[in-house]
């Protein structure tokens, strides 16, 4: 049997008539019903299934089947892994996680930025992604430290709202990554001070990770510790509402550093001007 689609139209008109006239009309002053109609319930069944506590992931209300499930912090998805290198890469991603985490002094239940990393391993790298976002990440066997440096970029995102200044990125996620600072640079910042010729004979240390290595090499010997980092970190995140997308330009992420070591306002600029070249060339 087939319908043209008048036909299609009028019977469904038809049939809408019927259900009006044949409903039952609401009587006035009725009372309020005590059993929350079923979308009620299955709201404060998300929400109660969603907003459960839990470290290295998350709870997940499925819409579909009236589920709550739990989704890991770094789900890996990998084709040709065997049973036991996936059990050794969770491992390795877990331990990232938690260095992470800890770089950062927040909990992941605090946002959901935190919570769903999803890992995607390819033959030879892998690819993280955060919200639909996956940026690639060639580093799988260097160990949990190469994975916390990966996963601080995107945590960066729910910090600055994106990756932000290039040179910051690296060289947050090279502190937090084991805290030691690439090639010396805690050293070779004071080369930078004594060298007015120090960027064109080196123009090496404009590559973006040094340079970030650089700027935190200065704040090492001003006293930074994990600590402190964290707390510049908070201030970071306090500021940005405040900021728009100018926030993270490098005069307020050294404001930010200036008040987690106790300096005064504008101590640090000596360090953007130092960095000058470094910083032009690696700006987002
Ligand atoms: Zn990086």
């Amino acid at each position: 049997m087939s319908f043209r689609i008048g036909q299609v139209l009028q019977l469904s008109l038809f049939s809408l008539v019927l259900s009006c006239t044949t409903g039952v009309a609401q009587a006035p002053n009725s009372p309020i019903p005590t059993v929350p109609p079923q979308r009620e319930i299955e709201i404060q069944n998300a929400t109660k299934c969603e907003t459960q506590k839990v470290v290295r992931g998350h709870y997940q209300w499925n819409w579909s089947d009236g589920t709550c499930f739990f989704v890991p912090a770094v789900s890996i998805d990998c084709k040709n892994c065997s049973k036991e290198k996936l059990t050794e890469l969770q491992k390795i991603f877990d331990a990232g996680y938690d260095q992470a985490l800890k770089g950062f002094g927040m909990e992941p239940y605090e946002n959901p930025r935190f919570r769903g990393l999803h890992v995607k391993i390819h033959e030879n790298h892998l690819q993280f992604g955060l919200n639909h976002s996956p940026s690639d990440a060639y580093r799988i066997y260097e160990g949990p430290g190469a994975i916390a440096h990966e996963i601080t970029h995107e945590f960066d995102i729910y910090l600055l709202g994106d990756h932000g200044q290039s040179w910051y990125a690296e060289g947050l996620a090279d502190y937090i990554d084991d805290g030691v600072i690439r090639k010396n640079a805690q050293k070779v910042i004071n080369d930078v001070k004594k060298d007015p010729e120090f960027w064109t004979k080196y123009p090496e240390w404009k590559e973006v990770h040094d340079t970030g290595a650089l700027y935190f090499g200065e704040l090492i010997n001003k006293g930074l510790t994990p600590e402190k980092n964290r707390l510049a970190l908070k201030y970071l995140h306090d500021t940005r509402p405040y900021q728009g997308s100018r926030w993270a330009s490098p005069k307020i992420i050294n404001a930010a550093y200036e008040k987690a070591l106790g300096l005064n306002s504008g101590e640090l600029d000596y360090l953007l001007a130092l960095l000058k070249p470094g910083l032009d060339a690696n700006r987002r």
